[in-house]
């Protein structure tokens, strides 16, 4: 893992004061973990967080993800998270960077999603792995969940005339859409045994 991903994260935390992961502690997983961290900050938002390249990609989600395709959920690109991180739950101290509490809303696995993206079918018509961290890149990654909450096929869209940062969430239309349905407020809870 390249450890210089985290050094924006570990600047921002005093570790002898949060109970956060100061990260690069757990190997890597087999399958790409995802997690969704309902975060009790200053304001409520929903951190997605998607395993690439050995670290967690990070993106605050102000109404979370939604399962509806008619809705378009912004999403704003944070510093990259040890992967450690996919699995916190606790309570960030007052006075101390993103305090508040931090519910484990959901988790899983990930995977590119061959069907919907061209690229990715290309890539693997030519027998290579599909290249997640260009999709990234080039600011559009379509991607299959594997989660309590949220599963099938999404896509993260960057709104380059917005600055970096801003990204859109849609949910695809597929066997796992459900169309006026607000998966935040009928299923609220952790997903932590
Ligand atoms: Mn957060």
């Amino acid at each position: 893992m390249d450890k210089d991903r985290l050094e924006e994260y570990q600047a921002k935390r005093n570790f002898s004061a949060t109970p956060e992961p100061r990260g690069g502690d757990t190997p890597p997983p087999a399958r790409p973990v995802f997690s969704v961290q309902k975060h009790f900050a200053s304001s409520l938002h929903y951190d997605l967080r998607l395993e690439v390249g050995g670290v967690l990609r990070s993106w605050a989600v102000p109404k979370g993800a939604s399962l509806d395709p008619a809705d378009k959920r912004l999403a704003v690109q944070v510093e990259d998270h040890p992967l450690d991180c996919a699995t916190f739950q606790g309570t960030i101290p007052e006075g101390h960077y993103a305090a508040g509490e931090v519910l484990l809303w959901d988790t899983g696995w990930w995977e590119p999603d061959t069907q919907w993206s061209r690229t990715f079918k290309e890539q693997a018509a030519r027998g290579k792995l599909p290249d997640v961290e260009a999709k990234l890149a080039a600011g559009e990654l379509k991607f299959i969940l594997h989660g309590h909450k949220l599963r099938g096929s999404f896509v993260l869209v960057q709104m380059k005339n917005r600055g970096p940062k801003n990204w859109l969430l849609l949910k695809h239309k597929d066997d796992h859409a459900r169309r006026g349905y607000n998966v935040t407020a009928e299923e609220p809870d952790s997903v932590a045994g």
